[in-house]
């Protein structure tokens, strides 16, 4: 077994996965690598270990969390009166970064779902995870590694920063390939609705299952739709291309406030596997502002929009 700092273990040795596995079986948290971003996870068949997740994060009760299976077959053990959109989502985008809402059964714990008569539902992609969970076999929950409202982990150095010690174990994955956290869609509904947007987009789904998914409606249920969100500690700004973001740059630095630009162009893949990992870095050099060429609003390019705008939110309500 491989220790590179304190409680990282590194992920591609089966001695530390066991470690790992033994964690969350005394319900302990464990961080783990998926391919959108890390998350704190705590086994999902007992309510204390569910309980400790929102006191780690600082995670309001009752704000939901998602489930994580080890195949789409789970899908079933977990839920009940399943609909065809939402059996032929996880046929076609599991193991992947699309979280499905179903109506739950018994086995669903109170505290993962804050009451609520349905539960999102995953299949991460990626083979630390998976392995994990076929080892643990029950299933975990797992919001992102961070504090509420916070910058989400891409790797586990990340995880290490914000929670040091307080996690028994840290399973280093190397860092995530996408980079944001997964789409959800509320299969409850008819028509399907978006809740966050992800990886995978509405369009899509539209084309690759021919299923139409509407935006949301009601109350706000997914942290995606706080609209505050996702904040680092310096002033994100937004801006529409590369020479509006440069005179910016001009005048903040001319006033004295230490700036720099986030700008990927087109490149949408890159601009979502850096972005977390971006703001991170700046707050740790002190950055008073962050000015970010907003990407097009395309694939995953809505994800990166949604983040960006409430990371921006976030920052105005502290002005
Ligand atoms: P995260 O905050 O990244 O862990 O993402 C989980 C999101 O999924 C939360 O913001 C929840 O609001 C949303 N979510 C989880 N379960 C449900 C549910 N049963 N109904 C609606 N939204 C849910
Ligand atoms: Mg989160």
């Amino acid at each position: 077994m491989s220790r590179n700092k304190s409680n990282i273990l590194n992920g591609a040795d089966s001695s530390s996965i066991d470690i790992a596995v033994r964690a969350l079986q005394r319900d302990l948290l464990v961080a783990i690598p998926t391919e959108t971003v890390y998350g704190l996870a705590a086994r999902a068949s007992s309510p204390s270990a569910v309980k400790k997740i929102f006191v780690v994060k600082g995670r309001p009760i009752g704000h939901p969390l998602i489930l994580h299976v080890a195949n789409k077959q789970d899908l079933s053990l977990w839920s009940q009166e399943l609909s065809n959109n939402a059996r032929l989502l996880a046929e076609k985008y599991w193991p992947g970064p699309l979280t499905i809402i179903v109506k739950r059964n018994d086995k669903v714990c109170d505290e993962i779902t804050g009451g609520r008569d349905t539960v999102a539902i995953r299949c991460p992609n990626h083979p630390v995870a998976t392995e994990l969970l076929i080892r643990l076999t029950d299933a975990i929950v797992a919001p992102s590694a961070n504090h509420f409202g916070k910058v989400s982990p891409t790797s586990a150095r990340h995880v290490a920063e914000d929670f040091g010690d307080e996690i028994s174990v840290i399973l280093d994955g190397g860092e995530c390939s996408i980079g944001v956290e997964s789409t959800i869609i509320d299969c409850t509904t008819e028509p399907p609705q978006i809740l966050r947007a992800g990886a995978i987009s509405a369009d899509q789904i539209k084309r690759e299952c021919n299923i139409t998914i509407a935006s949301a409606t009601g109350d706000s249920r997914a942290s995606g739709m706080l609209d505050k969100h996702y904040a680092p500690n310096c002033t994100v700004e937004l801006v529409d291309d590369r020479k509006d973001a440069d005179v910016r740059l001009n005048q903040l630095n001319g006033d004295g406030r230490s700036s720099e630009i986030i700008d990927f162009g087109d490149d949408l893949q890159m601009f979502a596997h850096e972005l977390y990992a971006r703001l991170r870095d700046a707050d740790k050099r002190l950055i008073d502002v962050v000015i970010t060429v907003k990407p097009p609003m395309s694939g995953i390019g809505i994800a990166i929009n949604e983040r960006l705008e409430k990371a921006a939110n976030s920052n105005r309500s502290r002005e």
